[in-house]
Protein backbone atom coordinates (compact mmCIF):
# COMPACT_ATOMS: atom_id res chain seq x y z
CA UNK A 1 0.00 0.00 0.00
CA UNK A 2 1.00 3.22 -0.51
CA UNK A 3 1.09 4.88 2.89
CA UNK A 4 2.36 8.18 2.14
CA UNK A 5 -0.22 8.95 -0.59
CA UNK A 6 -2.79 7.83 1.50
CA UNK A 7 -1.05 9.99 4.71
CA UNK A 8 -1.02 13.22 2.30
CA UNK A 9 -4.61 12.48 1.05
CA UNK A 10 -5.77 12.30 5.14
CA UNK A 11 -4.20 15.56 5.76
CA UNK A 12 -5.85 17.04 3.06
CA UNK A 13 -9.30 15.30 3.12
CA UNK A 14 -9.80 15.13 6.35
CA UNK A 15 -7.32 17.43 7.84
CA UNK A 16 -7.25 20.56 5.96
CA UNK A 17 -11.18 20.80 4.64
CA UNK A 18 -11.99 21.07 8.57
CA UNK A 19 -10.38 23.92 9.75
CA UNK A 20 -6.65 22.32 10.89
CA UNK A 21 -4.46 25.13 9.70
CA UNK A 22 -1.30 25.29 12.29
CA UNK A 23 1.56 24.50 9.25
CA UNK A 24 3.64 22.79 12.06
CA UNK A 25 0.36 20.50 13.04
CA UNK A 26 0.13 19.97 9.26
CA UNK A 27 3.59 19.12 8.95
CA UNK A 28 3.66 16.17 11.67
CA UNK A 29 0.70 14.71 10.22
CA UNK A 30 2.43 14.44 6.84
CA UNK A 31 5.06 12.82 8.80
CA UNK A 32 3.93 10.61 11.32
CA UNK A 33 3.69 6.94 9.87
CA UNK A 34 -0.07 5.88 11.38
CA UNK A 35 -0.09 2.59 9.58
CA UNK A 36 2.86 2.06 12.58
CA UNK A 37 0.97 2.50 15.40
CA UNK A 38 -1.98 -0.04 14.17
CA UNK A 39 -2.72 -3.40 14.78
CA UNK A 40 -1.20 -5.56 11.34
CA UNK A 41 -4.81 -6.12 10.07
CA UNK A 42 -5.63 -2.98 10.37
CA UNK A 43 -2.83 -1.20 8.45
CA UNK A 44 -4.63 -0.92 5.51
CA UNK A 45 -7.25 1.42 7.33
CA UNK A 46 -4.61 3.94 9.11
CA UNK A 47 -5.83 6.72 7.55
CA UNK A 48 -9.23 5.78 7.16
CA UNK A 49 -11.45 8.70 8.88
CA UNK A 50 -12.84 7.04 12.03
CA UNK A 51 -11.01 5.94 14.99
CA UNK A 52 -9.67 2.04 15.25
CA UNK A 53 -9.27 -0.56 17.78
CA UNK A 54 -5.91 -1.19 19.52
CA UNK A 55 -6.17 -4.26 21.99
CA UNK A 56 -7.62 -4.36 25.48
CA UNK A 57 -11.08 -2.75 24.62
CA UNK A 58 -9.26 0.85 23.54
CA UNK A 59 -8.87 2.89 20.72
CA UNK A 60 -6.66 4.85 18.37
CA UNK A 61 -9.09 8.42 17.93
CA UNK A 62 -9.75 9.69 14.64
CA UNK A 63 -6.74 11.26 12.36
CA UNK A 64 -9.16 14.72 12.81
CA UNK A 65 -9.74 14.28 16.50
CA UNK A 66 -6.20 14.18 17.03
CA UNK A 67 -5.25 16.80 14.90
CA UNK A 68 -7.76 18.97 16.92
CA UNK A 69 -6.47 18.34 20.14
CA UNK A 70 -2.99 19.09 19.18
CA UNK A 71 -3.58 22.13 17.34
CA UNK A 72 -5.95 23.39 20.53
CA UNK A 73 -2.92 23.24 22.53
CA UNK A 74 -1.13 26.01 20.25
CA UNK A 75 2.37 24.74 20.67
CA UNK A 76 5.31 26.41 20.09
CA UNK A 77 8.45 24.11 20.34
CA UNK A 78 9.41 24.57 24.07
CA UNK A 79 6.77 23.32 26.34
CA UNK A 80 6.67 20.71 28.89
CA UNK A 81 3.30 18.78 28.18
CA UNK A 82 1.55 15.67 29.99
CA UNK A 83 -0.52 13.64 28.37
CA UNK A 84 -3.37 11.32 29.71
CA UNK A 85 -3.93 8.00 27.23
CA UNK A 86 -0.80 6.80 25.77
CA UNK A 87 -2.60 4.26 23.83
CA UNK A 88 -1.14 3.07 20.75
CA UNK A 89 1.89 5.93 21.14
CA UNK A 90 0.55 7.84 17.93
CA UNK A 91 -0.07 10.97 19.71
CA UNK A 92 2.54 10.80 21.85
CA UNK A 93 4.64 10.69 18.87
CA UNK A 94 3.04 13.67 16.64
CA UNK A 95 3.59 15.97 20.55
CA UNK A 96 7.19 14.40 20.36
CA UNK A 97 7.42 16.13 17.02
CA UNK A 98 5.88 19.64 18.17
CA UNK A 99 7.73 19.86 21.83
CA UNK A 100 10.69 19.66 23.35
CA UNK A 101 9.56 17.42 26.35
CA UNK A 102 6.95 14.98 26.33
CA UNK A 103 5.57 13.14 29.54
CA UNK A 104 3.16 10.06 28.85
CA UNK A 105 0.58 8.29 31.30
CA UNK A 106 -1.41 4.90 30.76
CA UNK A 107 -3.05 2.78 32.67
CA UNK A 108 -2.87 -0.34 30.70
CA UNK A 109 0.60 -1.79 31.17
CA UNK A 110 0.69 -4.14 27.77
CA UNK A 111 -0.24 -1.09 26.31
CA UNK A 112 1.80 1.25 27.46
CA UNK A 113 4.70 -0.69 27.14
CA UNK A 114 3.88 -1.39 23.60
CA UNK A 115 3.77 2.26 23.03
CA UNK A 116 7.02 2.83 24.47
CA UNK A 117 9.44 0.07 22.62
CA UNK A 118 7.77 1.17 19.39
CA UNK A 119 8.37 5.02 20.06
CA UNK A 120 12.38 4.07 21.22
CA UNK A 121 12.43 2.23 17.84
CA UNK A 122 11.00 5.11 15.77
CA UNK A 123 13.44 7.49 17.59
CA UNK A 124 11.21 9.18 19.85
CA UNK A 125 13.77 8.14 23.00
CA UNK A 126 12.89 11.71 24.87
CA UNK A 127 9.21 10.88 25.68
CA UNK A 128 8.61 9.99 28.92
CA UNK A 129 5.95 6.75 29.56
CA UNK A 130 4.32 5.85 33.48
CA UNK A 131 1.98 3.28 33.71
CA UNK A 132 -0.49 4.48 36.25
CA UNK A 133 -3.58 6.42 36.75
CA UNK A 134 -3.59 9.35 34.86
CA UNK A 135 -6.37 11.05 36.60
CA UNK A 136 -3.71 11.74 39.60
CA UNK A 137 -0.95 13.61 36.81
CA UNK A 138 2.01 12.91 37.20
CA UNK A 139 3.41 15.40 40.50
CA UNK A 140 7.29 14.49 39.82
CA UNK A 141 7.53 16.76 36.57
CA UNK A 142 4.70 19.15 36.78
CA UNK A 143 4.06 21.71 36.43
CA UNK A 144 3.00 21.25 33.12
CA UNK A 145 2.66 24.15 30.38
CA UNK A 146 -0.28 21.76 28.36
CA UNK A 147 -1.57 18.81 29.30
CA UNK A 148 -3.61 16.51 26.92
CA UNK A 149 -6.45 14.11 28.16
CA UNK A 150 -7.50 11.62 25.32
CA UNK A 151 -10.49 9.70 26.90
CA UNK A 152 -13.54 10.78 28.03
CA UNK A 153 -13.84 13.20 31.66
CA UNK A 154 -16.88 13.61 33.87
CA UNK A 155 -14.90 16.60 35.04
CA UNK A 156 -11.43 18.31 34.82
CA UNK A 157 -9.78 16.13 37.05
CA UNK A 158 -8.54 18.64 39.63
CA UNK A 159 -4.91 16.87 40.79
CA UNK A 160 -4.46 17.92 36.61
CA UNK A 161 -6.09 21.38 37.52
CA UNK A 162 -3.29 21.79 39.55
CA UNK A 163 -0.43 20.53 37.39
CA UNK A 164 -1.62 22.99 34.65
CA UNK A 165 0.97 25.83 35.07
CA UNK A 166 -0.38 29.37 35.69
CA UNK A 167 -0.91 30.40 31.50
CA UNK A 168 -1.09 26.84 30.38
CA UNK A 169 -3.61 24.98 28.13
CA UNK A 170 -5.46 21.62 29.08
CA UNK A 171 -7.46 19.59 26.42
CA UNK A 172 -10.32 17.78 27.27
CA UNK A 173 -13.11 15.77 26.77
CA UNK A 174 -15.59 15.78 29.13
CA UNK A 175 -18.91 14.68 29.22
CA UNK A 176 -20.49 10.98 29.33
CA UNK A 177 -19.39 7.95 28.81
CA UNK A 178 -20.97 7.75 25.80
CA UNK A 179 -20.54 11.35 24.37
CA UNK A 180 -18.20 14.14 25.62
CA UNK A 181 -17.68 17.65 24.09
CA UNK A 182 -13.90 18.22 23.90
CA UNK A 183 -13.55 21.29 26.27
CA UNK A 184 -9.74 23.56 26.05
CA UNK A 185 -9.48 24.84 29.64
CA UNK A 186 -7.13 28.11 30.08
CA UNK A 187 -5.46 28.84 33.82
CA UNK A 188 -4.84 32.60 34.57
CA UNK A 189 -3.91 33.57 37.94
CA UNK A 190 -5.20 30.37 39.10
CA UNK A 191 -8.44 30.57 37.62
CA UNK A 192 -9.29 28.35 35.23
CA UNK A 193 -12.14 29.37 32.06
CA UNK A 194 -13.08 26.19 29.51
CA UNK A 195 -14.05 26.68 26.50
CA UNK A 196 -15.97 23.97 23.64
CA UNK A 197 -14.32 23.42 20.35
CA UNK A 198 -16.69 19.85 18.98
CA UNK A 199 -17.92 17.05 20.23
CA UNK A 200 -16.83 14.07 20.24
CA UNK A 201 -16.64 10.37 21.18
CA UNK A 202 -13.83 8.63 23.45
CA UNK A 203 -13.33 6.12 25.73
CA UNK A 204 -14.10 6.85 29.44
CA UNK A 205 -11.13 8.32 31.50
CA UNK A 206 -10.95 5.14 34.43
CA UNK A 207 -9.87 5.74 37.88
CA UNK A 208 -9.76 8.02 41.05
CA UNK A 209 -10.81 11.27 39.20
CA UNK A 210 -12.68 9.72 36.88
CA UNK A 211 -14.64 7.18 35.96
CA UNK A 212 -15.11 3.37 37.66
CA UNK A 213 -13.72 0.52 36.22
CA UNK A 214 -16.32 -1.32 34.16
CA UNK A 215 -18.46 1.84 32.64
CA UNK A 216 -19.76 1.64 29.49
CA UNK A 217 -19.57 -2.41 29.07
CA UNK A 218 -22.72 -2.26 30.98
N1 LIG B 1 -3.84 8.84 22.37
C1 LIG B 1 -4.02 7.47 22.02
C2 LIG B 1 -3.49 7.09 20.68
O1 LIG B 1 -3.02 7.97 19.94
O2 LIG B 1 -3.52 5.90 20.37
C3 LIG B 1 -5.47 7.04 22.11
C4 LIG B 1 -5.95 6.97 23.46
S1 LIG B 1 -7.39 6.04 23.73
C5 LIG B 1 -8.65 6.94 22.94
C6 LIG B 1 -7.58 6.42 25.46
C7 LIG B 1 -6.53 5.80 26.34
O3 LIG B 1 -6.68 6.31 27.66
C8 LIG B 1 -6.66 4.29 26.46
O4 LIG B 1 -5.45 3.68 26.11
C9 LIG B 1 -6.98 4.07 27.94
O5 LIG B 1 -6.45 2.88 28.47
C10 LIG B 1 -6.37 5.29 28.55
N2 LIG B 1 -6.87 5.65 29.89
C11 LIG B 1 -8.14 5.63 30.36
N3 LIG B 1 -8.16 6.04 31.64
C12 LIG B 1 -6.88 6.36 31.98
C13 LIG B 1 -6.25 6.85 33.14
N4 LIG B 1 -6.92 7.13 34.27
N5 LIG B 1 -4.92 7.04 33.13
C14 LIG B 1 -4.19 6.77 32.01
N6 LIG B 1 -4.72 6.30 30.87
C15 LIG B 1 -6.05 6.11 30.85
Amino acid sequence: MDYKKLRQEMVKDQLITRGINDERVLATFYKVEREKFVPCDLQKDAYGDFPLSIGEGQTISQPYMVALMTQSLELKGCERVLEIGTGSGYQTAILAELTEEVYSVERIKSLSQKADSLLKKMGYSKVKIFVSDGTMGWEKYSPYERILVTAGAKQAPQPLINQLKDEGIMVIPVGSTYSQELKVFRKKKGRVRSKTVERCIFVPLIGKYGWSEGVGNE
